[in-house]
């Protein structure tokens, strides 16, 4: 039994990044850089009104009201390039640049127009440099913005845009088949006979997964026959690059996958992790690099051991340089009596108290088959084995489950 911390270092280790493949910017949500990102130009690239009002020089209004001559209109994508002078102003509108000689805009509201568009009263004093941005204020031409490894988010196809990315090269998304065996198992769509359950961990692995950047291949459900699983696995090994299983790598009469892997030649790495839930999780890698995740049938052990091990995988893959759930420390809101022998990951929920502290409330469940209990949880808690009892109100570490 090896530690969760040395299990995650291993799939880290042996788990190589695959080749980058330029997409549409349209199409590069949630993928991760393959490239650093450049600013091809300076933002703003010139001085820029925030506001629509006037572009004046904060000397010229000492008293106020202040009558100005208005001398031209600069508009956005249309501005005026002459050189405004003393008691000169400027009409102007937001993202409009500003002219040569203005130092300051003062907004339309405290404005009022005379003698038909011919002159403008200032009736508030402003200060030097009011509602302008400077050229370069945001980002400078050649500064970076972006790393490769970042993931790309909303914002960043924004950033992605401005600097002119139509195409982006991203990590190529790897292709995850997705087996789930059990001879009790049947499909969604089939009413479950005598000693049967429908299956759920093939689309709970396929939804995180997806979450992940991953793209999903389904195979067959599994019986628990060796000669079944060993075609299926071989099967799905010449296109995935992952192979995800579930069910069947425990000690049971019935539990074939590892026998399978072996049958197949696969190295594996780890087959228990001192974890609860999901102690008899399993990493091999087939003949043909292809990886292999065994993860126990339970749902809640395949929730928990998925998003430690597998989701690593995926992410690393792609080029992500955090691969690892995002971590963080939480108040306990109750009090918790975890399992003594293996690092404990307890589904719970987490939000805020009115003094704005982050609370993290342990859910109440069934253990790693309850995964109705499971549906609530936002993060985990981490409990260090050897743990007899923590109070509520004790800090505690967690990591955050995608969602
Ligand atoms: P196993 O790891 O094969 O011993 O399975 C542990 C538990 O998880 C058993 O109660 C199985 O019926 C259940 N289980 C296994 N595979 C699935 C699945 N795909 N969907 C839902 N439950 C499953
Ligand atoms: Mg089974």
């Amino acid at each position: 039994m090896i530690p969760v911390a040395d299990a995650i270092q291993i799939v880290k280790n042996q788990t190589r990044g695959l080749e980058s493949e330029r997409v549409a910017l349209s199409q590069a949500l949630g993928r991760y850089l393959a490239e650093d990102i450049i600013a091809d130009t300076d933002l703003p690239p010139f001085d820029r009104s925030q506001m629509d009002g006037y572009a004046v020089r904060a000397a010229d209004i000492v008293n106020v009201p202040t009558k100005l001559k208005i001398v031209g209109e600069s508009a956005a994508g249309r501005g005026w390039h002459n050189e405004m002078k003393t008691d000169e102003a400027v009409r102007i509108m937001t993202g409009a640049p500003v002219p040569i000689g203005a130092d300051s805009v003062q907004q339309v509201e405290l404005t009022r127009e005379l003698d038909g568009g011919e002159a403008v009263e200032i009736l508030e004093p402003v200060t030097l440099g009011r509602s302008i941005v400077k050229r370069g204020a945001e980002i400078k031409t050649g500064e970076t913005v972006l790393r490769a490894g970042e993931r790309i988010n909303a914002g960043a196809v924004a950033v992605l845009a401005s600097f002119g990315y139509a195409q982006v090269n991203v990590g190529r998304r790897p292709r995850v088949a997705i087996l789930a065996t059990g001879t009790e198992l049947v499909a969604v769509d089939q009413k479950p006979g005598q000693d049967q359950i429908r299956d759920s961990n093939n689309f709970s692995i396929a939804a995180y997964a997806l979450l992940g950047g991953a793209t999903i291949q389904r195979m067959p459900l599994a019986g628990d026959d060796i000669a079944q699983l060993k075609q299926q696995i071989a099967g799905a090994a010449e296109r995935a690059d992952i192979i995800i299983t579930s069910g069947g790598v425990s000690v049971g009469r019935y539990d074939f996958t590892k026998t399978v892997l072996k049958e197949l030649g696969a190295e594996i790495f780890f087959e228990r992790v001192a974890l609860r839930p999901g102690k008899p999780a399993v990493f091999a890698r087939l003949r043909n690099g292809a990886l292999v995740f065994g993860l126990p049938g339970n749902p809640v052990s395949v929730s928990v051991t998925f998003n430690l091990f597998a989701r690593a995988a995926i992410l690393a893959m792609q080029g992500a340089a955090e691969t690892e759930l995002e971590a963080g420390t939480a108040l306990l809101s109750h009090s918790i009596k975890p399992s003594k022998d293996r690092e404990s990951y307890l589904p719970a929920r987490l939000s805020i108290s009115e003094q704005a502290q982050l609370l993290v409330e342990p859910l109440k469940w069934g253990g790693s088959s309850d995964f109705i209990g499971f549906v609530r949880a936002t993060a985990l808690i981490i409990v260090p084995s050897g743990t007899h009892k923590i109070d509520a109100g004790t800090l505690v570490k967690i990591v955050y489950l995608p969602q």
